[in-house]
């Protein structure tokens, strides 16, 4: 089930709109709202709006997704997806990292799922950085270079591609063949397929 877009709404608003730190200092008697405090609230009334149900584990659609975290692209609605139907991964750019196919690994070695679909978005924040500058802006402030790649990217069409390559290469998964690449455009909601490079 999805939370009620009222309530999606009203989080957001107090977010962007209302947050606290931007304007007067807390006054210590008088507790803030945090925005985690809010989804609390939200949490309280989606739950008891529902009957209490179980779902299986294994995804219905045995499908996983891996995606951005960006905070426009609400996966459920824009595919049409309930709960217990898929699996969905996500991280900054919704690359396909070590991390990622560790999860898609127990996805399908565990857990049943047999396709994989790969969703990038347009405007993503991956664009707008460099694996350099990225990196050298870390290790000037902490003084350490980070071990983990930051894998930006400056056309997402060609980072799906390459994403679609890595499912397809790796050895810990079980089931490569079903593997397509999309990219969402934040505006008006659609999906676009992306080619995948011709299969060796
Ligand atoms: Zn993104």
């Amino acid at each position: 089930m999805l939370l009620p877009k009222t309530l999606k709404r009203g989080s957001r608003r107090a977010f962007w709109g209302g947050a606290p730190t931007t304007s007067a200092p807390p006054s210590s008697s008088v507790p803030q709202m945090t925005a985690i405090d809010e989804l609390l609230a939200n949490n309280s009334e989606f739950a008891s709006s529902l009957a209490s149900r179980h779902l299986d584990v294994r995804p219905s659609r045995r499908l996983a997704i891996v995606t951005c975290m960006d905070s426009r692209l609400d996966v459920f609605a824009a595919l049409g997806l309930g709960d217990g139907e898929a699996h969905v991964l996500r991280n900054a750019g919704g690359v396909v990292s070590d991390d990622v196919i560790r999860s898609l690994a127990i996805s399908q070695r565990l857990l049943g799922t047999r396709e994989v679909m790969l969703v990038h978005h347009t405007d993503c924040g991956m664009e707008k950085l460099t694996d350099d500058g990225f990196r050298a802006e870390l290790r000037e402030a902490t003084g350490v270079a980070p071990g983990f790649a930051i894998e930006s990217f400056a056309d997402a069409d060609a980072d799906v591609r390459q994403s679609i390559e890595r499912v397809r290469n790796s050895p810990f998964l079980l089931h490569r063949d079903v593997v397509r690449g999309f990219v969402y455009d934040v505006d008006d909601h659609r999906l676009r397929e992306v080619e995948p490079a011709a299969i060796r």
